[in-house]
């Protein structure tokens, strides 16, 4: 038994069950029991791993894609260098060194992290010394300049509500309470006009999830792009369309029940990829690719046997493992997905199409 979870029983004694996205909310971000409010969840020793984590080359081939748009974009100066999510700050340590060779890039970036958790942030600040960075609570805080951002795993993190298909109606997926435990539960069957569009493709007793942060997030950063210049690069797990439900706790790398242990697992859904593209509409995208096929595209092998000269015995077999676990379509490859978004006038980002 957790505190969270006492805590959340008595939320549900005074006032009735909870939608998935209010019991995510807590579990994550709870002030002093969320997940990532408390714990160092990233890496082996962690939860799980993230694909910085598996890799340098990861960060740095995600800092030439940018830069790369950047020189595209005629090198805007000063611009704003996103990150939403960054965990440990690996990815963005990792973007920075491969970017100190574009001349110029990291002289005009103002690194700007979006995190809500302040432990994170303080990790992240370390991280990264000595670079200057400044934290935003969300993408709105972000400065009207050209922008220039990444994502990796932080959609998935985003609360989502889930909705059974009830005639013409929803039922939505609610937590309540039963002999004192956490349990799953449905409510009364309504309209729901944001889901008016799922009429169609679904079927009576059919589950979707719907990600309320999404669109207001990516139309944010799309209209910055619009207006200033810049490309985003949204890497996270998911497909086109959500069907079914995929709220999924992990800890200690393996899954366990999403109720089980409020803030002491990680919960994470899928990410909708046809909602991240329909919010990005403002600007050009990219087709929805695979990450392997992404990194492949951006000389991801080359990296790796420049790397692999300098390493023998364990080393040499981890960064094998760790390139064949970010690129075959059976580990990572295929599971993640990237979409690129830049203005309507610039040419893509590198290893993506529109
Ligand atoms: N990008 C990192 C970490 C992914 S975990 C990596 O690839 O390793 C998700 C990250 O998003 C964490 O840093 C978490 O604290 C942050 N996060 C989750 N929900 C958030 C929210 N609503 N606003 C800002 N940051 C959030």
């Amino acid at each position: 038994m957790t505190a969270l979870k006492d805590i959340l029983l008595d939320q549900i004694a005074a006032g009735g069950p909870l939608r998935v996205s209010d019991y995510m909310s807590a579990c994550l971000l709870h002030p002093v029991h969320g997940y990532y409010t408390t714990r160092a969840p990233f890496g082996r020793a962690g939860d799980f791993v993230t694909a910085p984590e598996i890799s340098q080359m990861f960060g740095e081939l995600i800092g030439l894609a940018l830069a790369q748009a950047w020189l595209d974009q005629g090198a805007p100066a000063p611009f704003t260098l996103a990150e939403l999510g960054p965990g440990r700050g690996t990815l963005m340590a990792d973007v920075l060194r491969a970017t100190a060779r574009v001349p110029g890039f990291n002289a005009a970036a103002h690194i700007t992290l979006v995190e809500a958790s302040p432990n994170l942030r303080e990790q992240q600040a370390q991280t990264l010394a000595p670079h200057t960075v400044r934290f935003a609570d969300d993408v709105g805080a972000l400065d009207e300049a050209p922008l220039f951002l990444v994502a990796n795993e932080f959609f998935d993190a985003l609360p989502i509500r889930q909705f059974q298909r009830d005639g013409d109606g929803w039922r939505e997926r609610q937590i309540g309470a039963r002999d004192g435990a956490l349990a799953f539960g449905l409510g009364p069957a309504q309209a729901q006009p944001a889901l008016a569009q799922r009429i169609e493709d679904t079927r009576d007793g059919d589950l979707i999830e719907h990600c309320p942060a999404l669109a207001p997030t990516v139309e944010t950063i799309a209209a910055r792009i619009a207006r200033h210049g810049g490309a985003a690069l949204l890497i996270d797990y998911g497909d086109w369309h959500t069907l079914g439900d995929t709220l999924q706790a992990v800890a200690d790398h393996a899954p366990v029940d999403p109720l089980a242990s409020p803030g002491a697992a990680d919960l994470t859904a899928h990410v909708d990829f046809e909602a991240l593209f329909a919010s990005a509409a403002a600007c050009r995208r990219s087709r929805i690719t695979p990450q392997g096929v992404f990194l492949e595209r951006l000389g991801i092998t080359a990296r790796a046997q420049a790397l692999a000269q300098s390493l023998g015995g364990e080393a040499l077999e981890t960064h094998i493992a760790a390139h064949r676990r970010l690129t075959h379509p059976e580990e990572m490859g295929n599971l993640f997905k990237v979409l690129g978004v830049v203005p309507e006038s610039a040419p893509m980002l590198p290893g993506l199409e529109t």
